[in-house]
Formats: C-alpha cells, sequence, structure tokens
C-alpha cells in the first residue's frame, strides 16, 4: 500500500474545497491575503489587519470586523469564504477535559479534545474526517476515512476552542491554549499539505504565534512523510509505536506491513533533531498483548541511540474493540523497566475517559462505525449560537 492509500483519492486542495472555489480566508497566509486585498485596492496595512482578526482573534464572521472598511469587507464575502466550525456538541469531564464535536460546512462531524494541566493548556486537534490507517484497536479507525480536513478546519479547530475557553472563564483571550497536539482523528501525515498549511498559520507570529516547542505532530509511521515534516516545519514528531515486533505490529497496525519497525526507527534517527527535539514514542499497552517485561526490554534497544521520550498509555477499553486495560502492576513494571535502563519515560494519565475523550477513543458517537452506537451517551447540543 502507498503513502496516497492512506489519504482521500480525489484532490483535497486547502483553499477550493469541491462546492465553493472561492478562497478561504480563513487559510491564506498573510502574503496570499495582502495579494487579495491589494486587488481590491486596498492599503497594505488592512491586510495584516484582516490576518489578525482571523488568525489572532479567531474571528467567526466578517461581521465582527468593525475597524475594517464595509466595502472591503463586502467585496471579501463576494470573493471569498470563511471557514468556521459550528460547534455541536460539548462534553466536560470531571477531571476537566472538554471533548467538542464540530460540525463542518458539508456535515461532517470531528472532534477535537481540551487537556488542562497547572502549567499549560492543550488542545487534540483533528486533521482526517475518520482515519484509514486501521489500527485494531482505535475507535477511530471504525469510522473508515471520509475525506482529509482543510487547512481552514484544522486551524478553525484551534480558533473554536480559544473563544469557547474564554467563554467557559478557563483563560484570558484570545488565546487559552499554550500547546497544541496533532493526535486527534486521523493520521496527520497522511493529509500532509493542510496540515502543513494549519502549521504556518498556527506558529506565525501576526496570528496565534504557538511555538514549535509547544506544537506536537504523531504519526503512526508515514515514513516518506517524516522526513519532509522535519525539514519542513519546526514542530516535534510523536511516533505511536505500541509493538515491538513486526508480527505484533502488523497485526494492531496495518502501516506496519508498508513500513516496518526498521524502516520507522530509521526515520526517527534521521529526523532533523533541532534543540530540544526529543522525538516521543507512544506505547499504548494493551493487556496481555504487548505489555510483558520481555515487551519492555525490545522496547528499549529499539530506541537506543535515538533521543527519545517514550509515553507509556494504558489501554482505555472500548466495547466492541476486544482488547483489555493493562494490570496496574503490569504498567508499573513496564515503566520500572524502562527507567532501569536510563530512559525517559512516563506513564500518561488518562484523560477524559468518562466522556470517551481518551487516547483511540475519539469517533462520532451513534455514527456509522461506533461500536458503542447502542447505549450511547450524546453530547450536548444543539449548537450554541456563536
Ligand atoms: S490510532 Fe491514529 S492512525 Fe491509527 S487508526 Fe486511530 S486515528 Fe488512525
Amino acid at each position: 500500500m502507498g503513502v496516497d492509500a492512506y489519504s482521500t483519492p480525489a484532490p483535497d486542495p486547502a483553499h477550493a474545497p469541491a462546492r465553493d472555489e472561492r478562497p478561504d480566508l480563513r487559510a491564506l497566509p498573510l502574503e496570499l491575503l495582502a495579494g487579495l486585498v491589494k486587488s481590491l485596492g486596498e492599503r497594505p496595512f488592512r491586510a495584516r489587519q484582516l490576518y489578525r482578526w482571523l488568525q489572532r482573534k479567531g474571528a467567526a464572521s466578517l461581521d465582527e470586523m468593525t475597524d475594517l472598511p464595509r466595502p472591503l469587507l463586502h467585496e471579501l464575502a463576494r470573493r471569498s469564504r470563511l471557514t468556521t466550525l459550528e460547534r455541536a456538541g460539548e462534553q466536560r469531564s470531571l477531571d476537566g477535559t472538554i471533548k467538542w464535536a464540530w460540525r463542518t460546512g458539508d456535515g461532517k462531524l470531528i472532534e477535537s479534545v481540551y487537556l488542562p494541566e497547572p502549567d499549560r493548556k492543550t488542545l487534540c486537534v483533528s486533521t482526517q474526517v475518520g482515519c484509514a490507517v486501521g489500527c485494531t484497536f482505535c475507535l477511530t479507525a471504525t469510522m473508515g476515512l471520509a475525506r482529509n480536513l482543510t487547512a481552514g478546519e484544522i486551524v478553525d479547530q484551534v480558533q473554536r476552542a480559544n473563544r469557547r475557553l474564554v467563554e467557559l472563564g478557563e483563560g484570558a483571550g484570545p488565546r487559552p491554549l499554550t500547546n497544541l497536539v496533532f493526535m486527534g482523528m486521523g493520521e496527520p501525515l497522511a493529509n500532509y499539505r493542510n496540515l502543513k498549511l494549519a502549521l504556518d498559520l498556527l506558529l506565525s507570529g501576526e496570528g496565534p504565534n504557538f511555538s514549535h516547542r509547544h506544537v506536537t505532530v504523531s504519526t503512526s509511521g508515514l515514513v516518506p512523510l517524516m522526513g519532509r515534516l522535519g525539514a519542513e516545519t519546526p514542530v516535534k514528531l510523536a511516533v505511536s509505536l505500541n509493538a515491538t515486533t513486526d508480527a505484533q505490529r502488523d497485526a494492531l497496525m496495518p502501516i506496519n506491513r508498508r513500513y516496518p519497525i526498521a524502516q520507522l526507527l530509521e526515520a526517527c534517527r534521521a529526523f532533523p533533531s533541532r534543540t530540544g527535539r526529543r522525538i516521543t514514542f507512544e506505547y499504548v499497552l494493551l493487556g496481555g498483548v504487548n505489555d510483558t517485561l520481555e515487551d519492555a526490554r525490545r522496547l528499549a534497544s529499539l530506541v537506543t541511540g535515538i533521543p527519545a521520550k517514550l509515553n507509556l498509555i494504558p489501554y482505555n477499553e472500548n466495547p466492541g474493540l476486544g482488547f483489555a486495560a493493562p494490570a496496574p502492576e503490569a504498567v508499573q513494571a513496564f515503566l520500572d523497566a524502562l527507567v532501569a535502563r536510563n530512559l525517559t519515560a512516563v506513564v500518561r494519565k488518562s484523560r477524559g475517559r468518562d466522556i470517551s475523550a481518551a487516547c483511540g477513543q475519539l469517533a462520532r458517537e451513534g455514527g456509522p462505525g461506533d461500536p458503542r452506537r447502542k447505549g450511547a451517551t450524546a453530547l450536548t447540543g444543539p449548537a450554541e449560537p456563536r
């Protein structure tokens, strides 16, 4: 299976979705916005003003931009569109985690998860509607892949979340969020072009200005695009490893048959390491499957020589997927075995388990592929007006 097998076969340009060929203001870098504003006969500073409304303040519509001339706004409304996701649901966990469902312009539902901690406020962002990679322990995989998200839809998850957090008193505006992880629905590198554009916008100084040290892209192992991400962006890389032999990983993550562990680790070794860019290896501990001391020993030797941090994630059981959570003693023994080999390893606290917002649990509840379809807790709704 080639790289493209994991993404939509049809072209999915950031600026021109099938039903509306007009450029999406939400996905235009400042230079392109400047060109558009200039073509409308306006002075250059208007582009910067517009960009700040779009990317720093997260304006939901042109109507909010009260300091821009009406004729310019009128022309922009005629010649362009503005992606703004509709909040279709919101669930709050007892631990403070919030899961949002967003409705796209064509009626698809996607999710983002907010993870507050004392020293950071992180958003877990989706990059595709569903996923084609097919990891057997993952709920998103049961949906299959509907389509890639556009750059505007990726960026707007962050904009809507920031706005909502201010409304909820979770932080001061315009940007309560401090960290982004691209670990939501989808394989981010299978939607590389839109991901790259979204990262450029989110890191831009005139926009939300996220620090590259606080942005992490996670991959299941799309080897050909890992080097490109490293060369073209300054963000951090996480690799969802989850197994220590090819036989084991083939069974859990079909992408391994195309890019086996040796190739994946070679790509990790070659990943351009800038200051502080350690690779995070995510390892979901599945009870009785990959949680033995033998697995821990193999894992330690696999990552030898790679500046690495190991995140151990005790599996959250999903009805219908057939995997069990690991025993707490097995988790502790696994961690101890790694630490004894001088590796940096942590057990990641499971967040938002009561609202199905934890790792591997993102899927549209009640959707066609959702094993929890019967008796699932509905998301709150309908959406409140933005
Ligand atoms: S774990 Fe990630 S890559 Fe694998 S199926 Fe789920 S969303 Fe896709």
